[in-house]
């Protein structure tokens, strides 16, 4: 058996009530077979892959808060510190009813990957609870942020453990915990990311994740020698990571035509106007139909179901999905290819199923999932870790101009890794060994630890 092989029956065997965490780990291990046979010796006998599918750390907590009728409320808090060969663990706390360790094992896996990818120094690691944030007051969210960070303080801090935002954890959330974490700590210092301008925050973050995902599928095309130019996209989401995609897309010439929430999706041939879109959103926080209402061009249809391939039914050069998990299926992709679609790169995480994908590269498509596609985010996080270091704030233009930077480097350091092990254009594989790489590299430099 090859050493791939028996380490992934180990980690089944270890981890056989987590199936999302094996998922994951059968995932990247398989596509790092090409890095792995060729330096089968040496990762064995320093237990590179035993070593790098434990967590360092996971840490399981009870968070006791008070809700608004004066009832004791009990949560679980979890945050696992999975390796911090290359800096401080980094990643988000999400908040959401499904949390459990299996989901938190596999994001936390999944991010020192992709923390490796952005070229800076942030490890893996990620948290939550199984606390849902819908439909509670402010002071039941501060009641339980309070008391999450109240245990979770003991593990983190500015260069130990930098915790962000996720599902559920947004600027209000962050800046419950930030406010307990400076209490209890008596520390002013960059513990977390997603923070308010006015205490720590990194201008361009907001657009970070949509602006990375269009610099990188500019990098991408222009390696192709394809002029973004007038390209039309299809775009799903109309949430953070959407609307900016939008707006950089204009920014390049290109002319976004689509996006979609849960309820239903737009499609608009003049091209979607992104200040409209971002007041109904942003600012009103209504529905999609809102905006079909006040603009002729567009038209209004109502969700995807199985039968309809919403937003990916229309004639497109460049698919960009940003909305959520599983949202391109094989019926899409088959559509998307027969109307020549160019691209697939992914906003969101793990927009397209796995069958969708294989079919997509097999067709000549160029794909670029989110690990690389959607790392500006975490990168911009990183950036906002720096400036709280030297206690600065950098303008717009200059985070931005570091995003573009990263962004096209990621792009090069991925189709370089594929090149380099005989997958040339498999950019999901070239993901997983670039990432991989940096983090073997220090781990074997680091000693047994
Ligand atoms: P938001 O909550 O801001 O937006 C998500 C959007 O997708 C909303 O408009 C939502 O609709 C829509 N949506 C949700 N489910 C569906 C569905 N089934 N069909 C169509 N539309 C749907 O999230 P973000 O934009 O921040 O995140 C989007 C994705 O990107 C997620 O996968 C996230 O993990 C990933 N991501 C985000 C990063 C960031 O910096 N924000 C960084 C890296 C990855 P509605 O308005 O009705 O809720």
């Amino acid at each position: 058996m090859g050493y791939v092989d028996e380490v992934l029956e180990s980690v089944k065997k270890k981890n056989a009530d987590q199936p999302e965490f094996l998922q994951a780990v059968g995932e990247v291990l398989e596509s790092l077979r090409p890095v792995v046979d060729a330096n089968e010796e040496l990762y064995r006998k320093n237990a590179i892959l035993e070593r790098i599918v434990e967590p360092d750390r996971q840490i399981m907590f009870r968070v006791p808060w008070v809700d608004d009728k004066g009832q004791v409320q009990v949560n679980r808090g979890y945050r696992v510190q999975f390796n911090n060969a290359i800096g401080p663990y980094k990643g988000g706390l999400r908040l959401h009813p499904s949390v459990n360790l299996s989901i938190i094992k596999f994001l936390g896996f999944e991010q020192i990957f992709k923390n490796s990818l952005t070229t800076l120094p942030i490890g893996g690691g990620k948290g939550g609870s199984d606390f849902d944030p819908k439909g509670k007051s402010d002071r039941e969210i501060m009641a339980f942020c309070q008391s999450f960070v109240t245990e979770l303080y003991k593990y983190i801090g500015a260069d130990q453990d930098v915790p962000a935002g996720d599902i559920g954890t947004g600027a209000r959330e962050i800046g419950f915990m930030y406010g307990q974490y400076k209490r209890i700590t008596n520390l002013y210092e960059g513990v977390l990311t997603g923070k308010g301008l006015s205490y720590g925050g990194s201008l361009a973050r907001t657009q970070a994740t949509g602006y990375g995902l269009l610099y990188l599928t500019n990098a991408l095309l222009r390696d192709h020698n394809i002029d973004i130019k007038g390209k039309i996209c299809a775009v799903s989401g109309a949430g953070n990571v959407a609307i900016y995609a939008i707006e950089k897309a204009y920014q390049l010439g290109a002319k976004p035509v689509t996006c979609s929430d849960s309820t239903g999706w737009i499609y608009d041939p003049e091209g979607i106007d992104v200040e409209l879109l971002k007041e109904i959103k942003e600012v009103k926080r209504a529905r999609l139909s809102e905006y079909a209402a006040a603009r002729p061009s567009a038209q209004y249809h109502e969700k995807k179901n199985a039968e309809d391939h919403g937003v990916w039914s229309i004639k497109c050069d460049l698919a960009l999905p940003c909305a959520t998990q599983n949202e391109l299926n094989l019926e899409d992709a088959k559509m998307l290819v027969a109307n020549g679609v160019i691209s697939v790169t992914e906003g969101a995480n793990m927009p397209t199923t796995l069958e969708a994908t294989k079919y997509l590269q097999e067709n000549g498509v160029l794909f670029v999932g989110g690990k690389a596609a959607n790392a500006g985010g975490v990168a911009t996080s990183a950036l906002e870790m720096s400036q709280n270091s030297e206690r600065l704030s950098w303008t717009f233009e200059e985070v931005d101009g570091k995003l573009k930077n990263i962004m096209e480097t990621i792009y090069a350091n991925i189709s370089d890794a594929a090149k380099r092990y005989g997958v040339e254009g498999d950019y999901v594989a070239g993901a997983n060994i670039a990432g991989f790489e940096k983090v073997v590299n220090a781990m074997l430099a680091q000693g047994v630890c």
